[in-house]
Order: C-alpha cells, then structure tokens, then sequence
C-alpha cells in the first residue's frame, strides 16, 4: 500500500510498553501514573454514564467544561479566556495538536520544532505539507537561545511549536524564557502552537507561565492542556484549546472532522476536577517531588547519573559515564537483562541526535520505583 505512514515505526512509547507485556519488566518508559487518579473525579463521571449522558455533547464542548478550563487558567496562570470565543475541548492534547497541524499548515509552510520533540509532531508537520526547521536544545540545561531560534525563524515561518514543561527534558521554561521566545518572533506572523500539558507538574516551587500570559506571544499563541496529565489519568484523553477567536475558529474545523466531540460523561467530571482547591494541585506536586528525589537519590546509589528535572513525571539518566553512546540499544539491553524499562531520549529526535540519555518515569508507587532501583543496582 503507497502511504509514507505504512514506513512510520510504531511510536517508541508503545513499543516500549509491548515489549514490557512481552518481558514482565518494569515499565517506567510510557509516561503514565500507577495511580488510576482522584476517586472523586472519577465518581462524577460514573455518576455522569448512569445519569445518561450518551449522545454526542456540543462539538466545542461542554458549556461547563469550556467554563471550567477559562476560570483555571485564569486563576492559575493569569490569562482571561472567554469560553464562548476562546476555549474548545479535544479527545486529548493529541488531537489537539493534530487538528491545530492540520488546520494551520499549508503546504510550503516552515514550523519550527524545538529538539528533543514529541514523537507526534514531525508526522503531523509533513503530513500537513509543512517544511521542519529544527533548534537543538542542549543537555543538562536545555537553554532557549535566541539567536538559534532567530536564525530557524524566517519569511515562510507559519508556526512554531513549544512544549512546556518539556518532555522529554525536564525543562521549564519561566517568564524570562518567554521573553526571549516572544524577541525571537518579533516581526514574524508565526503562529505558536504551545503544548503545555506539564503545566501543573513542576517542581521545587516553580509556576508555570503560559504562553498566552506573555506580552508578544497571547495574540499568536495556541494554547494546549490535557485532563490527563492534570490529574494522572491519561487513558482519557480529554484535552482543551486556548486560542483567539479568529484562530480557534479555524482550529475548530479541523476538530469537527477529526473526532467531532468528546465523551460527556468525561467532560463533566473534569469540569468539577478543575474547580479544585490549590490545595489538591500542591498535594499533587509535592507527591511527585518527592518520587522524584527518591528516584533521583536511588539512581545515584546505585551509580547512575540522574539529570535535574524541573517538571514533568520523567527523570533523565546521562549515560555517557557508563560509556555508552547508544541509548536505544541500551533501554534494549535493560528491559531484557535488568528488567526495567527506560525511553532511549534519541527517539525525540529528528537529526543532530543526543543519544546518551534514558528517560525514566517516576509517577509510580515507591514500591515499584525500589523495586526498579533494586534491579538497576544488580544491574549496574
Ligand atoms: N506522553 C507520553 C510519554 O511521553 C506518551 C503518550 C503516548 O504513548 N502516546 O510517555
């Protein structure tokens, strides 16, 4: 069959994750949590199945969800959304991306992705016609620099994507970052697509800032969040878009045709999800931190390197000090021989490839998380 997606490998974080069935390893290569989320969230979707809700919901979402996300965002990060105008709701940040991808570029169009990028991405950018201008961020610290992103930005620019906190680098990027990403783009009509699915997951009392808080970037900027790294719950694949009228309508009409709309039941509980008290976000983040330390602290013992991570439910280990320059055939190597399973950090790139560097997922029970330390210091 001729279609350029029959030679696209399976996603790495599925095959990582079959390989984990196949092996019985460890699995803390796909980002998801042990936990299956907040009881009460998913008690108000329950009650939402059995109280009805069956048909198809409104195909921007529904009014209480879009309701939900614009006061969130305005009260966690600062940004006023309309929810009539600015906000729509996606099967996932997924869909999001791939609608926004789909509904924004046309064929010649350049989109800047910044590396390490999310598997999804490239596909999407050529499937749509678009050329890829690629930015290397560096290891440990993953630096924004403004004359690399000024040289990758140009005439043909239509949009360029920014994830934030960054998968798979740990990195958050704060208001100074922003800054430099709103100069870098001044004079330029491109469009920034921002994936900030991490924003609740940063660590060691960072706040997130939004795009759509930045002076230079609110009016360019398509903003978007996922239920499913708020509250751990990642089979769900309930997501949102913030954008200006003018942009979500169009993003709108790609979502029409790609899933239309989203389970209800799902809808409603996230909107009464969102409405939590602070208190349950740092609840959250505190819980993370602290299996971040203990993975981190485990790894050194065990004489791994951990790189800092900022955000996200991932810790990178630097393996170059073990002499190694293949990560792929390494997380290979320690799924079958240590029984635990990492993601090989080149899968997130295009060209110029870091291939040193394994992400671990921490967001899992201390018990599973010991248990995996126990197999890599056998390991080791
Ligand atoms: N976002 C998840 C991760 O980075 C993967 C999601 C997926 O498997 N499609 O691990």
């Amino acid at each position: 069959l001729n279609s350029v997606y029959a030679n696209l490998p399976v996603t790495i974080f599925e095959a990582v994750s079959q390989l984990c069935r196949e092996t019985g390893a460890i699995n803390l290569g796909q980002g998801f949590p042990d936990d299956p989320g907040p009881e009460d969230v998913r008690r108000k979707a329950a009650e939402a199945v059995l109280d009805g809700w069956s048909q198809y919901p409104p195909m921007m979402g529904l009014p209480a969800l879009r309701r939900a996300v614009a006061s969130h965002y305005g009260r966690w990060q600062g940004v006023a959304l309309d929810p009539e105008t600015e906000v729509m709701v996606t099967s996932g940040a997924t869909e999001a991306i791939a609608g926004a991808l789909l509904a924004l570029i046309e064929p010649g169009d350049e989109v800047v992705l910044l590396q390490p990028l999310y598997d999804a991405y490239l596909p999407l950018v050529l499937r749509a016609g678009g050329t890829p201008r690629f930015v290397s961020l560096k290891p440990p610290h993953w630096r924004l620099d403004e004359h690399a992103l000024r040289a990758a930005i140009g005439p043909k620019t239509k949009a360029l994507l920014f994830n934030n906190p960054l998968n798979p680098a740990g990195a958050v990027y704060g208001a100074k970052d922003l800054e430099t990403l709103a100069r870098a783009l001044e004079g330029s009509d491109a469009l920034v697509v921002a994936d900030e699915v991490w924003e609740h997951v940063t660590f060691d009392g960072r706040a997130h800032v939004s795009a759509l808080s930045v002076e230079g970037l609110a009016h360019r900027t398509v903003k978007i969040g996922s239920a499913g790294k708020i509250f751990g719950m990642t089979g769900w694949k309930v997501g949102f878009v913030c954008a200006p009228p003018g942009i979500l309508k169009i993003l709108a009409k790609a979502h029409q045709f790609l899933t239309f709309t989203t389970p209800p039941s799902l809808q409603e509980a996230v909107a009464y999800g969102l409405a939590k008290e602070a208190g349950w976000f740092k609840a959250m983040r505190d819980g993370l931190q602290a299996k971040r330390d203990r993975f981190s602290d485990g790894l050194r013992a065990a004489g791994f390197s951990p790189l800092p991570s900022a955000g996200t439910y991932f810790l990178n280990v630097d393996l170059a000090p073990l002499g190694v320059a293949d990560d792929l055939a390494f997380c290979e190597r320690l799924i079958r021989e240590a029984g635990v399973a990492a993601i090989p950090v080149s899968s997130f790139y295009a060209e110029d490839k870091v291939t040193t560097i394994a992400r671990f997922c921490f967001a899992k029970h201390d018990s599973t998380l010991d248990d995996a330390l126990a197999r890599l210091a056998a390991f080791g």
